[in-house]
């Protein structure tokens, strides 16, 4: 082909675009194309016939050379649906090149018929070797963690679910966490930090074979799964291998030393399911308890593990709730009931927490009716005798009498009975009781009852936090105790709820966890807030501070979904000119009940 100016122009264009095309013709066996050819592939000269270079010459890929194998086949035959016309094949292979690498390159291959026979192939060939590897490395980009080189947690889980789908094998999931791992960030710097986390990624990768699947799950945390898991010993030993080296001291500061370990959960597959997540969630309870006794060793699960967990998180529960109901009572309370929707079941935890918390022995609430005394509710310690349920008698005109009204409420306290002389005293000694504490229920400026603490151990002084949190509770009570809020009628439903939630002194409203729209008001908070007018919904912000605009400080729009209950939120008060207020509680994400406990 002479290369003439236009020509010229074409070529160039073909050769920038590192493209050849050629032609093949079918009955000489032989390629015509240009001298681009052999500058851009240097692959070698095509000297014999043409597909015995494809099938035996050139040094294809093992994996690709199905595609021309199959091609050549193809040409070898007639092919009637093809008469006169053309057909395509197109796909993309790799050549071993002189400098030993493999490149890329995609072929068009257009058959030419004649009648039913192939006549010539036009080949059109390009070098896409550059295209593939940019790739490849975003694909490494969106595979692998930055720091480690390792499988990112996305991938990790994607191949992991491949693996685990696979039957026949026992495969162990690892999660491995480095010890005492802060403390470096914290003293050697974060530079530092990353420089171990490398070292923990060329370690495992060191320890576990190539066929298991290693992951950063973040920070110091990562997975693996050992997909040939059958024999345990091996899979302990690795552990003990991995932990031996990971086991390292650093120097800093003036002879101080930082030690590190690793610990490591594994979860049995498919002993314990053959699900990543249900997995994983074991595994991380292994290494949780690895973690629990002590750290640098390897724990497999076992159900115990599970059960063993599950009793701290309830012990931990209730140190939390102890903790909630000193800090705010009132917030606790209300957030209790809302949470049972059942006034009794309510009362009944309560009282028995308070007893727990206060150390008392007897925890009583009495209803005064007409001239009566009628015991409502009545909690005991072990071994502490009963009080009855209409005790009545000298020692009720005692207490009775002796309720005085205080900064914190009303009370009648008695810090040691033995000095509490005549028949009431007698009573008081004859019920076990050593001191006590008793809050008035009042309701409409009278008193209707009251909730008392028996102390049946010895003399006790009543402190401060003892008046508030009984007089708090005191408070709720009062709007049970109302005749027709007994808590038989608050089981039956809403509109009893909301009775007592109208009796409440505090403003309480709910507003909508989607988009802040006030959803309801209670009787005080209607009072005194310009509330939904007409059933039409409006803002928070409108409503209880009276701006078009969200507060500066109110934090409630970004929180959808993840306030946690009790989390409190300051609003500006100068600004606004109001009392703080509290986030009370967030019903998975839905609403949220706000209560100004300072109104
Ligand atoms: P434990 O034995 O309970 O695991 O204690 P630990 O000190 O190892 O604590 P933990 O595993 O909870 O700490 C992980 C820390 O890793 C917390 C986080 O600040 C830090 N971290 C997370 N990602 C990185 C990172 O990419 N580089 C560095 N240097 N630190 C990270
Ligand atoms: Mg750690």
């Amino acid at each position: 082909m002479k290369e003439t100016a236009e020509l010229g122009l074409y070529l160039e264009a073909l050769r920038a675009e590192r493209t050849a095309i050629l032609r093949w013709d079918l009955k000489t066996d032989r390629v015509y194309g240009e001298a681009a050819l052999t500058e851009i592939f240097t692959t070698e000269q095509v000297n014999t016939s043409y597909s015995e270079f494809l099938l035996n010459k050139l040094p294809i890929h093992p994996n690709d050379r199905n595609y021309f194998v199959s091609f050549v086949d193809f040409i070898k035959k007639p092919h009637s649906e093809y008469a006169d016309k053309t057909c395509e094949k197109v796909f993309d292979y790799r050549v071993l090149e002189k400098d030993g690498a493999y490149r890329w390159f995609h072929i068009r291959l257009i058959v030419h018929f004649k009648k039913e026979w192939p006549e010539y192939v036009v080949i059109l060939l390009r070098n896409t070797d550059s295209e593939h590897r940019r790739t490849e490395e975003l694909q490494q980009k969106a595979q692998r963690d930055a720091l480690t080189g390792l499988y990112n947690k996305d991938y990790a889980r994607q191949l992991i679910k491949e693996a685990l789908g696979v039957p026949g094998t026992v495969k162990a999931l690892l999660v491995l966490d480095m010890d005492g791992f802060k403390k470096i960030n914290d003293n050697l710097g974060h530079l530092f930090g990353d420089a171990v986390i490398s070292d923990m990624a060329l370690t495992l990768a060191e320890v576990f074979d190539e066929t298991d699947i290693l992951g950063r799950v973040g920070g110091d945390e990562f997975v693996v799964l050992i997909r040939d898991a059958a024999d345990r010993s091996r899979v302990v030993e690795r552990c003990e291998k991995l932990r031996n080296m990971l086991r390292r001291s650093f120097a800093y500061g003036d002879g101080k030393e930082l030690h590190v370990s690793g610990s490591v959960g594994i979860a049995m597959s498919p002993e314990y399911g053959r699900r990543y997540e249900e997995l994983f969630g074991f595994a991380d309870a292994a290494l949780y308890e690895a973690k629990r006794r002590g750290r640098d060793m390897q724990v497999f699960y076992t159900k115990d593990i599970q059960a063993g967990q599950r009793k701290d998180k309830e012990e931990n529960a209730v140190m939390q709730e102890r903790q909630a109901l000193l800090s705010n009572p009132q917030i606790f309370i209300f957030q209790m009931l809302y949470e049972t929707g059942d006034a009794r079941i309510t009362v009944e935890t309560l009282l028995a927490l308070f007893a727990k918390y206060f150390m008392v022995h007897r925890v009583l609430i009495f209803q005064q009716k007409g001239g009566r005394w009628v015991c409502w509710f009545e909690w005991r310690a072990d071994g502490i005798p009963s009080v009855g349920e209409e005790p009545g008698g000298p020692v009720f005109e005692y207490i009775n009498a002796g309720f005085r009204k205080e900064i914190y409420g009303t009370f009648s306290e008695c810090p040691d009975t033995a000095k509490v002389e005549g028949e009431a005293g007698q009573e008081l000694q004859n019920w076990g009781v050593h001191a006590y504490l008793h809050a008035g229920i009042i309701n409409d400026n009278k008193r209707i009852g009251f909730v008392g603490f028996d102390d049946c151990r010895g003399p006790r002084i009543w402190t401060k936090r003892e008046h508030e949190v009984l007089k708090t509770f005191a408070d709720v009570l009062g709007t049970f105790l109302m005749d027709q809020m007994r808590y038989e009628m608050v089981r039956k439903g809403y509109w009893h709820m909301q009775g007592v939630l109208n009796a409440m002194p505090q403003r309480i409203w709910v507003t909508s966890g989607k988009d802040g729209k006030v959803l309801y008001m209670n009787s005080a908070a209607r009072r005194s807030l310009a509330g939904p007018e007409n059933g039409e919904e409006r803002n928070c912000y409108k409503v209880v501070t009276d701006s078009n605009r969200p507060c500066v400080r109110c934090r409630h729009f970004k929180l959808r979904g993840k306030c946690p209950v009790g989390l409190r939120l300051k609003h500006d008060a100068e600004q606004h000119n109001l009392a703080p207020f509290s986030v009370v509680w967030q019903g998975d994400g839905e609403s949220n009940v706000f209560v100004d406990h300072n109104a």
